[in-house]
């Protein structure tokens, strides 16, 4: 039994095992060598603790392992057979082959991103994806940025700052992931002024509340619950005829920016851009990665006037978007123009996939993995700030793990790819609604892989 600092090996002799000099390869020597300094260090903490020293081969082996899962990138995919469509945790949406390919194709290389190739002058990024939203949605003008929070960021301070806004208390909401509504006005420097309660607002407490120093109504979408019960709130059309009455803009942020409309598939009514333009919102802040079913972005759509005082404000700069994903958003928009959003943007896909589809892999899935196995009635969710508990029937497969769900679901984690499901009452649960289908034949390897040990 050793102990004492001076049974740990010095730096140099760890540095010239042949198993080191060969991690040393596929690293760098700065890499490895910060690393085994790294190590030794903890090492002589716990011999001072009192632990035991580890063998010269334990070292050799922690030290190469450290250095080789450094050299793999932590973020990698996921199979997603939780059945929650927008997973934020997970991503959200996935992207269309198409949106992918632009990305690509714009990161390989550089891009007319601010030039003008008819006549090479600079040009503003927003143009190559402008005209785009303006045709969707119906709005005069356009302007993207990097997320949504950033949108609302940017329009209360451009339109709001040292004024007041008014928004109804059950709409100064917590979105998840730290977005409150009332942070994001400080940070603004907007003054909110509630008006109403949690439960019910009126358009008289709008009214009463109009100051000279009034710059805007917001109306916030309740993304991610419903007051149900003993609930009122006051409409985006009543708001925008009050707005017009003492010339105050409405901005709307509706979250997550749906252009489709959501009834056809038996689910709740998610406000429409386009609709929210039509009325007459000022403008309307929205998610690119949500329902939209594109890359991550925050889209403002509205009156020029409004955009032209965003696009000047410094934070504009601070929060403007890049290359790769706006190629990704333009090509995403031009699934909508071309009428194929339904076919060939993943969330779309999912959430308008026949119930016979579901049914049939889950058939497959089961048969595959034997009797522990069996296809459930369930409900796949939207989820991810958007349709608050909104629900599509599907076909889950089932395994009863005879207690050990909670493993099982720990090992499918962990491994390569990475699988996640839910478990319900002891069971592991699969969704094949959320798996891309050319996920299928890697998750029954894996999972008959673990089953059969
Ligand atoms: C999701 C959401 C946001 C935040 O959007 P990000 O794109 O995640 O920044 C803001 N407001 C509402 C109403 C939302 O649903």
């Amino acid at each position: 039994m050793k102990s004492g600092f001076r049974s740990l090996p010095s730096v140099d002799k760890i540095l010239s095992d042949a198993r080191v000099m060969h991690c040393e390869e596929a690293y760098s020597r700065p890499t490895v060598l910060q690393i085994t300094r790294e190590y030794l260090g903890e090492a002589r903490t716990s011999l001072k603790d009192g632990e035991l020293a580890p063998s010269f081969d334990d070292i050799v082996n922690s030290i190469c392992g450290r250095v080789s899962s450094l050299a793999s990138i932590s973020l990698r995919p996921v199979i997603n057979a939780t059945g929650v469509i927008l997973h934020t945790n997970l991503g959200r949406a996935p992207l269309s082959k198409e949106t992918i390919s632009a990305m690509e194709e714009c990161a390989i290389s550089y891009v007319n991103l601010e030039i003008d190739l008819d006549n090479g002058k600079r040009g503003s990024r927003q143009v190559h994806v402008e005209s785009l939203l303006c045709r969707l949605t119906g709005a005069e003008s356009a302007l993207v940025v990097n997320n949504n929070a950033a949108a609302v960021l940017l329009v209360l301070s451009s339109l709001a700052k040292r004024k007041e806004v008014i928004v109804s208390r059950g709409q100064a909401v917590e979105i998840g992931g730290g977005f409150r509504i009332p942070d994001v006005m400080r940070q603004s420097g907007a003054k909110l002024i509630e008006v109403g309660t949690t439960n019910r607002t009126y358009i008289s407490d709008y009214e009463e509340a109009i100051t000279p120093h009034t710059s805007a109504l917001l109306r916030v979408h309740s993304s991610n619950f419903k007051v149900v019960g003993f609930a009122e709130s006051v409409g985006i059309g009543d708001l925008v005829g009050l707005g017009k009455r003492y010339s105050v803009p409405v901005l709307d942020d509706i979250g997550s920016g749906c252009l489709i409309d959501t009834t056809r598939f038996g689910l709740e009514y998610e406000p429409l851009v386009q609709d929210s333009v039509k009325t007459g919102a000022g403008l309307v802040m929205f998610s690119a990665d949500k329902l939209l079913g594109g890359p991550q972005a925050g889209i403002i759509v509205g009156r020029e006037e409004l955009v032209a005082k965003l696009r000047k404000h410094p934070l504009a700069r601070a929060v403007r978007i890049d290359k790769v994903r706006l190629a990704g958003l333009a090509a995403t928009l031009l699934h909508y123009v071309k009428g194929e959003a339904e076919s060939k943007i993943p969330v779309w896909q999912m959430i308008s996939m026949p119930f016979g589809d579901i049914e049939k892999r889950a058939r497959g899935w089961s048969k595959a993995l034997g009797k522990a196995a069996s296809v459930i009635d369930g409900q796949s969710m939207i989820g991810g700030g958007s349709i608050p508990g909104g629900t599509l029937p599907t076909r889950l497969v089932c395994i009863d793990c005879r207690g050990k769900a909670q493993k099982l679901a720990d090992e499918l984690r962990r491994g390569s790819p990475s699988i996640v499901g839910r478990i319900e009452e002891n069971n592991l649960i699969l969704d094949p609604r959320t798996v891309l289908p050319e996920e299928d034949r890697i998750l029954i390897k894996r999972l008959t892989g673990i089953l059969d040990q």
